[in-house]
């Protein structure tokens, strides 16, 4: 970024240092008297922030301060990044551990839900605390970071267990580690014939792009298949930075799927997410969720309807690229995990016809075949995968007369009240 670009603060600051991640992360802002040195807040913002930040902790990195226009009150950068005074309401809806991680644990740092993927994280640590993070339960919380006993835990857990294909690293933000620690992470999973992919969830192509160096991309390539989730939540965000932290991870081979949480006063508007995924796309990102706001504690404000996020599909499906669409997801409160949400496009169906609607509300009729068979259950291989690893619904349709009960679970602590 040209220093004709920075803020006052900002202005003096040579390019070497600006651009070096190591810098940037040394002069995050962490305290009041920070941000009101590089942003000079009016004393309402000031006082919010001293409300909060002993309770949820405040980092932001200069490069992302950068962005803020604190003249707005509606800057969407500032509402992720500057604490507020509306972070003290707790209202009755609010968890601690919304999706239940904990509880799903069976060892430290390791979350296994679905039957065939884990989560491992590997950090508590992140560049900028979000205001809307989830896990505000365990990030920036104890600054805990690669701790080498629990790691191997998880590695032998996962060892142990031949259905997991794919492991999800993420954190905090697992590229706050070292590239020596995180090779160390990536080599250990690699070790391990059944784990076939790595995700790394990381939000520091949009808050810290400077991380992104030819030396980090050189290692990460020798463990390939690796997909990177990034989350970038308005196009503001989108900068020549971290457009080229990007292009560096997709000339990498990395493919970047983006993970955007629906927030109120930040992108609760069908123009802001397709301007946003509309720009993602030319920097290589495919739109892949959009998350409805989770219920974790102090965050209700950034809360919008399920409907909000229905409407704003509704906006896209048809009307942009397909590639711009993201799915809809509600991470359950409990631990039920991602159930997808959307719009109503099948009206009606008998055995032979579905009455569909598209995007502009024209209704067509599909004739389903009038004779089908499928070929599930001809092939051999497939016979005996029919019964296994199947639950739910699916387990439903795959097996004849077989009824699904609920299992009954122990109540967490919010559940107790
Ligand atoms: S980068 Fe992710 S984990 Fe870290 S504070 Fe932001 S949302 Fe939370």
């Amino acid at each position: 970024m040209p220093k004709s670009n920075r803020i006052t603060a900002y202005a003096d600051i040579p390019a070497k240092a600006w651009n070096d991640w190591k810098w940037q992360l040394d002069n995050r802002l962490t305290t009041v008297e920070d941000v009101v040195r590089v942003l000079n807040p009016s004393q309402q913002v000031i006082d919010g922030m001293k409300a909060v930040s002993a309770q949820f902790k405040l980092s932001i990195t200069p490069y992302y301060a950068n962005l803020i226009d604190m003249q707005s009150a509606h800057c969407p950068i500032r509402a992720q990044a500057i604490p507020s005074i509306v972070e003290a309401d707790i209202v009755e809806s609010d968890m601690l551990d919304p999706l239940e991680e904990d509880r799903d644990s069976p060892v430290p740092g390791l979350t296994h839900r679905y039957p065939d993927r884990v989560l491992l994280l590997i950090t508590d640590v992140c560049s900028m605390y979000c205001r809307h993070c989830t896990r505000r339960r365990l990030v920036g919380q104890e600054d805990r970071t690669f701790d080498p006993t629990f790691f191997q835990q998880a590695i032998d857990y996962i060892a142990n267990h031949p259905e997991i294909r794919d492991v999800i690293i993420s954190g905090g933000d697992p590229l706050m580690v070292s590239n020596k620690k995180l090779e160390h992470v990536l080599k250990s999973l690699r070790a391990i014939s059944h784990v076939e992919i790595i995700r790394i969830g990381s939000r520091l192509p949009v808050v810290l792009p400077m991380r992104i160096t030819p030396s980090l991309i050189k290692m990460m390539r020798k463990y390939h298949p690796i997909y990177i989730s990034t989350h970038f939540n308005h196009v503001k965000e989108i900068t020549p930075e971290s457009a080229k932290a990007c292009t560096m991870l997709a000339d990498g081979g990395f493919p970047i799927n983006n993970q955007t949480v629906l927030l109120r006063g930040v992108n609760d508007c069908p123009h802001v997410i397709k301007q946003l995924n509309q720009k993602l796309l030319t920097i290589r990102v495919r739109p892949y969720y959009l998350y409805q706001c989770d219920l974790s504690k102090g965050i209700s404000h950034f809360r919008t309807s399920l409907g909000r996020g229905i409407q704003i599909i509704e906006a896209l499906r048809g009307h942009t690229s397909g590639l711009a669409v993201p799915t809809f997801v509600v991470d359950l409160p409990g631990g039920g995990g991602k159930v997808p949400v959307m719009p109503n496009y099948m009206i009606t169906r008998s055995d032979d016809k579905a009455v569909l609607r598209n995007y502009e509300g024209a209704i067509t009729v599909y004739q389903e075949p009038h004779r089908w068979e499928s070929i599930c259950g001809h092939d051999p291989a497939c016979e005996q995968q029919r019964y296994k690893s199947k639950s739910g619904p699916a387990m439903l349709l795959a097996r004849p007369h077989t009824i699904l009960e609920p299992q009954k679970r122990k109540l967490n602590a919010d559940e107790k009240g």
